[in-house]
């Protein structure tokens, strides 16, 4: 069935598209190679990943990869991945060799004698298997799993209600004009009144005691909405809980109290294990990418602002220094030794 999506059901989808954007935003990746087909595809890769939990990359030809959806996989004993399949955007799929593959039997005389019986039978295609060094996956974090995993069931629905209440309380605290009347208005009884009372702006209310001829009537504004402020309060919590818990950045406290406040860190700590849990697992996949000759650039991954990746960098560099130093000191131990140790006196 094909029904049309309802208010709510739009309103969730914005929501949840808008956090998955709060994720796929704040990681960057660049690499010192220009023509990096990783950088070229991140956003794509993180959507996916932010989205399902999983992505596949795989190799159309040298410099030539695609984003594709990952089907299955198992992971085994050795840390790496067996029996997994890929779909691609037309729909097609296509697998590695399965790990209990058998080589099917070309028996000869079979084969011919059923042609002889079906002659217009088509020979069964051939399957072509992915080949492991073709294909390089990624993963959200180390659970492998989606980044708004139940959001919808446990916060949009709230978040939803109480968005209507608000709707609600607005559409009751409008300015009225009440009417007093004399007499009873035909067809006005109570639950009619109830109605009228949420739904318009001129209202009537009946008091036979009233016997001026010119009768009252009075201007109704709510004051103080006390109650539509503690629903946007609510409102606001709630949503900065579910970021909180699903691991967004947000504005937690004011600009001013930030700064140089030791205890933001300990604030900060939630989103910042998340975020760590996530480069770790997108750094075995660039990694991958590289053992498999994807790009031979020096890949830096960040999240957040361009500050903190312009410090990743300065970091890896500052790394990449050291190592090359140890190695320099290494290769240099022998000579100093027989420098010191062979040399007569
Ligand atoms: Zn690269």
């Amino acid at each position: 069935m094909n029904q049309k999506p309802t208010q709510k059901d739009l309103w969730k989808n914005q929501q949840l598209e808008y956090l998955h954007n709060c994720f796929i935003g704040i990681s960057n990746l660049t690499c010192s190679n220009s023509d990096c087909p990783l950088v070229y595809s991140w956003g794509d890769i993180e959507k996916k990943q932010s989205k399902k939990g999983k992505v596949a990359f795989y190799k159309i030809s040298q410099g030539k990869w695609v984003v594709v959806d990952l089907e299955k996989y198992e992971e085994n004993d050795l840390g790496g991945y067996d029996n997994i399949e890929i779909k691609f955007k037309s729909g097609k799929s296509q697998r590695t060799k399965p790990t209990d593959y058998v080589e099917p039997k070309k028996d000869k005389g079979l084969i011919s004698f059923i042609s002889g019986i079906l002659p217009n039978k088509p020979k069964p295609p051939k399957e072509i298997f992915l080949k492991d060094e073709e294909i390089v996956l990624f993963f959200n974090n180390s659970s492998k799993t989606s980044n708004l995993l139940d959001a919808e069931t446990i916060y949009l629905d709230d978040l939803w209600e109480t968005k209507e209440r608000i709707k609600w309380d607005q559409k009751a605290s409008k300015k009225k004009i009440i009417n007093w009347v004399e007499q009873k208005v035909d067809g006005e009884d109570k639950a009619y009144k109830i109605d009228q009372w949420e739904n318009d702006y001129i209202f009537n209310i009946h008091n036979p005691d009233i016997t001026n001829e010119i009768k009252a009537h009075e201007v109704y504004s709510t004051q103080n909405n006390k109650e539509r402020e503690q629903l946007w309060k609510d409102y606001h919590e709630e949503l900065s809980e579910l970021k909180e818990v699903y691991g967004i950045r947000h504005n937690i406290q004011q600009k001013e109290e930030r700064q140089n406040n030791p205890e933001i860190d300990m604030i900060k700590s939630p989103f910042l294990a998340l975020e760590r849990d996530k480069w770790r697992e997108r750094m075995k996949g660039i990694k991958d990418f590289e053992d498999k000759k994807g790009c031979n650039g020096i890949h830096t991954l960040s999240y957040g602002s361009y500050q903190e990746h312009q410090a990743e960098i300065m970091l890896q560099g500052q790394v990449e220094n050291l190592e090359d130093k140890e190695e320099e000191e290494n290769k240099e131990k022998p000579v100093e030794y027989l420098e010191n140790h062979a040399k007569p006196n």
